[in-house]
């Protein structure tokens, strides 16, 4: 028997990482990686900088109680990877810079002193009585917007202020566009929880029974950091993944069709050249593509996934000569009510990462577009990055023009994360099953399991061993 015969299409984190599994089990595969762009890497992209790489899209991942290091420890990466410095997020809401609520879950406080700073006394006062309210009807299993949730039990202000803004930050949605259940998991959990155990089901407890069941740290050991990095960019970990699989990787090979037949799955599509068929399968493309592709080989799947949207997103990277007046905290988020501000965040990467900190002068990025806005991420170059200026100088009064503005960089990303609704998880398990008598066939990618690089991992990698394990 010869070597069995792997298409991956996508060369992005989930599609590499699949391929590099494959190779790790199979020394003998065959792995093809067909890419319709001329890089690798998709949302991961570092771009070589004067002043050195600099990532243009996901900067970092999040090291605390994901499996992301021990995976790159064991690619031998492990000197590659780097801490922030600890400075703390401020968020910009009523025209002014405030701290970060502490504790809660995404924002959400069990109780009012967390986000008294935050809100008007009213809404103080209705998240301190909320827990006397009438219970929620809470659907075990099911899941509802964030924002409708939070908006029923705590009113508009703890949602546009706070909870949109974190959530924001990590999905480029609202937290009217995203399940609590999708991207709050440990909240639908704990309110399930309070339903089944027949106990009053309110926002105040869930958030409470999540906070109790936090791991108080010990004092005297050194605390993990939450987040972690690649010292030179992501560019190492996807040159390293591309390079360990040892796949033949096909660059602006755009896919547009598969069909399948008895020896096996067949791709067709501009610059796409195959020497035959494919006995196994794993499409590693964004929601939509994927539902295009898969239409005659799994056509359920492909109604399903259809329903999945994306969120765009435009990043403007700037760096400064000099960093003087720039605050000394890693970032600003701004609240969704801020009519003033046209940009949703501000990462201060020079101030977060002490290893961009030395490179001198300053390094900020920008970041603009929620899902359902798309016009911002069509601006012209020179609006963005005067909106950018303009912003950084009215919420932090740093004078970007006047530090000296050495270099730009403007990366747009359209449809760049997978909107997980409150509908998400349905979805996706509607498409598992659609696939589950197509032999050979797996599906991946940000949409499947989680949109940070630690959860594209796992599930890349749990979908490359259900093939191995088909031999
Ligand atoms: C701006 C931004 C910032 C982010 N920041 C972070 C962060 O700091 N931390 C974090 O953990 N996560 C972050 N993320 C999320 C994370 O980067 C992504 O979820 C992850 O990289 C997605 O990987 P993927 O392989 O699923 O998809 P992609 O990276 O989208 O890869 C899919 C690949 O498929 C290719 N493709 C598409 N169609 C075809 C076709 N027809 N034929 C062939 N190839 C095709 C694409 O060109 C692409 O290379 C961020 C995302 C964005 C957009």
């Amino acid at each position: 028997m010869g070597a069995t015969r792997y298409a991956i299409i996508g060369a992005g984190l989930a599609g590499l990482t699949a391929a590099h599994e494959i190779r790790k089990a199979d020394p003998e595969a065959v792995i093809h990686v067909f890419e319709a762009e001329d890089r690798i890497g998709g949302k991961l992209f570092t771009v070589p900088f004067a002043s050195g790489p600099t990532d243009m899209g996901a900067e970092a991942y999040l090291a605390l109680r994901s499996g992301a290091t021990d995976f790159f420890t064991e690619l031998g990466l492990a000197d590659e990877l780097v801490s922030p410095s600890g400075a703390r997020s401020l968020v910009y809401t009523g025209g002014e810079l405030k701290a970060l609520p502490a504790g809660g879950v995404m924002g959400i406080p069990s109780h009012s002193a967390p986000v008294v700073h935050l809100v008007s006394p009213e809404t103080a006062a209705r998240i301190d009585a909320e827990g006397d309210a009438a219970p929620i009807d809470w659907q075990v299993g099911g899941d509802v917007a964030v924002g409708a949730l939070v908006r029923e039990r705590y009113g508009a202000e703890v949602v546009d202020r706070i909870v949109s803004s974190l959530l924001g930050g990590v999905y480029s949605s609202s937290a009217d566009d995203l399940g609590v259940r999708a991207t709050v998991p440990q909240l639908a959990q704990a309110l399930d929880e309070l339903a089944e155990a027949g106990e009053k089901v309110t926002l105040s407890a869930a958030v409470k029974l999540c906070e109790d069941r936090r791991t108080p740290r010990d004092p005297g050991a050194t605390p993990t950091p939450v987040f972690a990095a690649f010292r030179n960019g992501y560019a190492t970990l996807y040159e390293a993944l591309a390079e360990k699989s040892g796949a033949d990787i096909h660059l602006d090979a755009f896919v547009a069709g598969i069909t399948r037949d008895l020896r096996g799955f067949h791709l067709s599509g501009p610059g796409v050249s195959t020497d035959g068929a494919y006995e196994r399968l794993i499409v590693a493309t964004p929601a939509p593509t994927t539902a295009v592709l898969i239409r005659q080989i799994a056509p359920e799947s492909s109604a399903a996934l259809k329903s999945v949207q994306l969120a765009s997103s435009v990043l403007v990277g700037m760096k400064f000569d000099s960093d003087e007046g720039l605050p000394e905290n890693s970032g600003v988020l701004v609240a969704i009510d801020e009519p003033e501000v046209q940009a949703k965040a501000f990462t201060f990467s020079s101030r977060k990462w002490p290893h961009l900190g030395e490179r001198g002068g300053a390094l900020v990025r920008a970041s603009f577009g929620r899902f359902g806005d798309d016009a911002i991420v069509r601006a012209e170059e020179d609006l963005l990055v005067d909106a950018a200026l303009d912003d950084l100088a009215r919420i932090t009064g740093f004078d970007g023009r006047a530090a000296g503005l050495a270099e730009i960089y403007v990366q747009r990303w359209f449809g760049g994360l997978p909107r997980y609704s409150a509908e998400h998880l349905a979805t996706v398990a509607k498409v598992r099953d659609g696939i589950s008598d197509v032999h050979g066939l797996e599906l991946t990618g940000a949409w499947a399991g989680g949109v940070g690089v630690p959860a594209v991992i796992d599930h890349a990698r749990a979908a490359a061993a259900r093939l191995i394990q088909l031999g």
